[in-house]
């Protein structure tokens, strides 16, 4: 039996900047762009990869300028359109050296087929993403840091927005859920998944500067809540600048991990 999602679709955002979300009401897929080009962060499950090419139109862009089509980590979740993306797009497919083999191969090569998630149609990797590379599309830059723990090679994105005259420094966090550690889902070691190299790349982001923080999933850095925000208010600064949500956030789920940790170990 193959595990269901339980999900739509919906319509495509912009939160700010140059920043657009083109995923549906479970995960997050985000689009940066410019007038040399886009940069699309993960691809949501199977299926979902027509929907999020319809969305990147709709908001007027085309797939085809598609530069770089960057993996935060291998679920199923956010490489389950990759392959398809790469093909209708043309982009060149970046991922975490160690999060490569699971893009690569099919479920059961991975061993993940033990996790009964759909199946996700391989895609091969063009580029290897390392602590400290920059994708770069015109004024695009995105500087890569390695936050293991989620999958082995799970990545994150530092980036710069501006707002309204002002500049702020940003992060897309790849591969934040404890889910994979609960004891029923100890098969998610396949991806490397673990419990302590997740909480020092948590710790480590605390050192980061973060006005901004998305994540792939909304009801981590709560992007719907934060749309609402925007657009039932005229707030002067706009509600995904959010310093403190992503100190709390942070504090708090490194305190879930541990307990966690705390549990297993017993
Ligand atoms: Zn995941």
């Amino acid at each position: 039996m193959v595990k269901k999602f339980d999900y739509e679709q919906r319509e495509p955002f912009k939160i700010i900047d140059n920043i657009f979300y083109v995923g549906s009401t479970f995960v997050s897929c985000w689009l940066f762009t410019s007038k040399d080009g886009h940069v699309l962060v993960d691809t949501g499950l199977p299926g979902d990869g027509t929907y999020i090419a319809k969305h990147i139109e709709q908001l007027g862009f085309s797939v085809g300028d598609i530069k770089y089509i960057l993996v935060t980590h291998p679920h199923v979740d956010h490489i389950g359109s990759l392959a398809y993306l790469k093909e209708r797009t043309g982009a060149i497919v970046c991922a975490g050296k160690r999060d490569v083999f699971f893009i690569e191969n099919d479920n059961k090569v991975v061993g993940s087929d033990v996790l009964e998630l759909p199946e996700v149609e391989p895609c091969k990797v063009d580029r290897m993403l390392r602590e400290g590379d920059r994708i770069e599309v015109g004024p695009i830059s995105l500087r890569i840091y390695e936050t293991p723990g989620h999958s082995a090679g799970a990545t994150s994105f530092g980036f710069q927005v501006s707002d309204q005259g002002k500049e702020y420094a940003a992060i897309l966090y790849g591969g934040f859920g404890v889910n994979v550690f609960d004891r029923e889902n100890r098969k998610h070691n396949v991806y490397g998944a673990n419990i302590d190299m997740y909480i020092a790349s948590l710790e480590r982001a605390k050192n980061f500067d973060v006005d901004l923080w998305l994540t792939g999933h909304w009801f981590f850095d709560r992007t719907f809540e934060k749309l609402e925000i925007m657009e039932q208010q005229n707030e002067i600064i706009n509600p995904f600048i959010d310093p403190d949500g992503w100190n709390s956030f942070l504090t708090n789920h490194i305190n879930e991990a541990k307990e966690l940790r705390k549990e297993i170990s017993v």
